[in-house]
């Protein structure tokens, strides 16, 4: 594909709504062959200072904004990226590496989720509470009204260079706050092209800025004061250094995972191991298991034959050039990733792991892996793999599959194969994760749920009203003699 048909040639940045070029220049290269895909600049210094005070001129402003205004906004731009659809899912696969097949679920995802908010805008009104409960509240009555915490500065992660900055503008936008998004330095090119999509609607200059910066600077924006709420999606280590660089903001962290399916004893149809070993191989694998909920590690009950079924799928997995339609698994991000996971898995082996199938890396592709007999502390449990790697082990009952599946110092989500209703629910009640998703894997997610973990897996909730609840504080009024 030539280079230049991408949107991406030297793609401008947004400052406060307006196109605009910075120093410094970006090059956007293929994860699957090195190819250039586009270029674009960093913004700078001056830039980042019009983008910052811009939103904090216009929040007053935008949160005055009357929800058609926004709703039609968020309309937009769910209606242009439908129309758009084929080239965005082109853009992802060239600057991320994921499958076109993969590229076009994400792009249809980010349409729904500007549907969703659209909506949700028309609905978002707080509320009303009774007073008069108590002789002291007679005649008494509270509005409750939730306003903006302020500009949101979103960060987000290379995995899904549109949806997951999907999740952060369309809930800024339907609640009136400002935002500036700092997309990661491997994929800003999808994010610019909604950025150019954003600058169609008549939302007031200084609602959206789309600003290209190395790591380092990122750190200066999460400093600011004048953008008291910070949302973050990337990884563990990074989000630490974000809660600590800024206390006192309001900050949303969506961080990573080993996430876990257990197959329970009761699962023990062919028809049911079938589904969940088909599930585990493309949900282990998809997006060369760079999805923060990609199936890692899986507890199956003594005596299920669940091993050889999942070995021929995920020995049935097509790798190969993520702009084939037919291909399933592509590049991890760049070599560098792919020789992390190699060296993990070579860790594990080391102790003692088998390699049941895959296991050999070639240039940025790692492909399907399936281990057993892996050690507990290995990082290929123990750490978030983010590669297309499966460990499976067996639990001697479902009651042991919970224990193990809390043995993790991480909690987003978890999958639960079983047919049984007690058992959903002993899952539900008793797992250390933001959501159990029961028949099916972890990695399900509808973008208009509540999304996110416990403990290592981070803070706060997305999805569409979740995110607009985090993005609001109520503000009460309380009406006397009424
Ligand atoms: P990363 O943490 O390296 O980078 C994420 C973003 O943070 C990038 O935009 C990066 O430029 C920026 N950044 C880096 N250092 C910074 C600093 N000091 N201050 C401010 N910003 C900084 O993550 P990644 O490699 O892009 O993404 C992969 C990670 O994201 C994985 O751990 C994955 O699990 C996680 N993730 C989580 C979710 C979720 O919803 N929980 C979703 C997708 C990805």
């Amino acid at each position: 594909m030539d280079a230049t048909a991408f949107p991406g040639a030297g793609t401008p940045f947004y400052v406060a709504g307006a196109a605009a070029h910075g120093a410094g220049e970006v090059t956007v290269t293929s994860p699957w062959d090195g190819r250039t895909v586009g270029r674009t600049t960093w913004a700078g210094d001056d830039q980042i200072e019009a983008a910052v005070a811009a939103a904090a001129g216009v929040a007053e402003e935008a949160a005055a904004l009357p929800a058609h205004v926004r709703a039609a906004a968020l309309d937009h731009v769910s209606r242009r990226l439908a129309e758009r659809r084929q080239e965005i899912a082109e853009l992802i696969t060239a600057e991320n590496g994921k499958p076109v097949k993969w590229a076009l679920v994400e792009a249809d995802r980010a349409v729904s989720v500007f549907r969703w908010a659209a909506e949700e805008a028309r609905r978002f009104a707080g509320g009303l509470q009774r007073l008069d409960t108590d002789p002291g509240g007679a005649g008494r009555i509270a509005v409750v009204k939730r306003v903006p915490r302020g500009p949101v500065l979103g960060i987000s992660p290379f995995n899904f260079p549109l949806n997951l900055v999907a999740h952060k503008v369309a809930p800024a936008l339907a609640v009136g706050a400002p935002i500036v998004l700092k997309p990661a330095p491997a994929t800003p090119l999808t994010a610019l092209l909604l950025g150019s999509i954003l600058a169609e609607t008549a939302l007031p200059a200084g609602m959206f800025s789309v600003l290209p910066l190395p790591n380092d600077r990122a750190a200066g924006l999460v400093a600011d004061p004048r953008l008291p709420v910070v949302s973050f999606t990337g990884s563990g280590p990074v989000g630490a250094q974000i809660r600590r660089a800024a206390p006192e903001k309001h900050v949303t962290l969506e961080l990573g995972g080993n996430a876990a399916v257990l197959v329970c004893g009761d699962y023990g149809g062919d028809d049911d191991l079938d589904w969940a070993a088909g599930r585990i191989a493309t949900f282990g694998t998809y997006q060369a298991g760079q999805s923060c909920i990609a199936v890692q590690r899986v507890y199956v009950h003594r005596g299920l034959d669940l091993l050889s079924r999942l070995t021929r799928e995920m020995e049935a997995l097509r790798t190969g050039d993520p702009a084939d339609p037919s291909v399933e698994v592509g590049p991890m991000i760049n070599e560098e990733a792919a020789r992390r996971v190699e060296s993990w898995v070579d860790e594990a082996v080391a102790a003692g792991a088998t390699v049941v199938t895959g296991g050999k890396r070639d240039g940025a592709t790692y492909p399907p892996t399936l281990l057993t007999g892996v050690p507990a502390g290995a990082k290929v449990v123990a750490e978030e793999v983010f590669g297309p790697v499966v460990v499976v082990s067996e639990v001697p009952s479902d009651e042991a599959g919970f224990t193990a599946i809390n043995d993790s110092a991480y909690g987003l989500q978890a999958g639960v194969f079983t047919h049984d209703i007690r058992t959903a629910f002993a899952a539900h009640r008793r797992l250390q994760v933001g959501g159990v998703i029961v028949g099916d894997v972890p990695s399900y997610r509808a973008d208009q749920m509540p999304y996110g973990g416990v403990k290592g897996s981070g803070v706060g909730r997305e999805g569409i009203a979740s995110a607009m609840e985090d993005y609001t504080e109520p503000r009460v009024m309380v009406v006397a003699g009424v």
